[in-house]
């Protein structure tokens, strides 16, 4: 099957790594390290080779909906991958295509990648050692 990120709509090789989420949804390195800059910065930022606005900041719930209020909100937008609402404390982000995404799943996001990016590290330096 062909991966494809959700978000930007760029395929497997042109990322260097796309992460699987549920029901057939993927994103990019490339997206989830730019909602980790706009979620850091709180601010939003096109994309840096298309310049394209890819992610957009959903504004806070007021007041009368805080986080512990007894009623939920019917309409509350949720994250496309883990379905948090903004209700449970976390930033979400609308992507295109009416996808939203939270900050704990990118938070998530960034532990895959920095994982591997380890794992990585890890591996080039072995080869190295091995072949001295
Ligand atoms: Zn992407
Ligand atoms: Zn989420």
């Amino acid at each position: 099957m062909i991966k494809r990120c959700s978000f930007c709509g760029k395929l497997q090789d042109q990322v260097l790594r796309i992460i699987e989420g549920p029901g057939r949804l993927f994103i990019c390195n490339e997206c989830v390290n730019l909602c980790r800059e706009m979620l850091r910065e709180g601010t939003e930022k096109p994309n840096v080779l298309s310049g394209d606005v890819l992610f957009s900041l959903v504004p806070l719930p007021d007041g009368k909906h805080r986080k512990g209020s007894s009623q939920r909100r019917q309409d509350a937008l949720q994250c496309s991958f883990c379905g948090k609402s903004q209700d449970d404390g976390v930033r979400l982000l609308a992507g295109s295509g009416g996808l939203f995404i939270c900050s704990e799943t990118v938070n998530l996001g960034c532990e895959i990648l920095d994982f591997e990016e380890e794992e990585r590290t890890i591996k080039n330096a072995q080869e190295m050692k091995r072949r001295q």
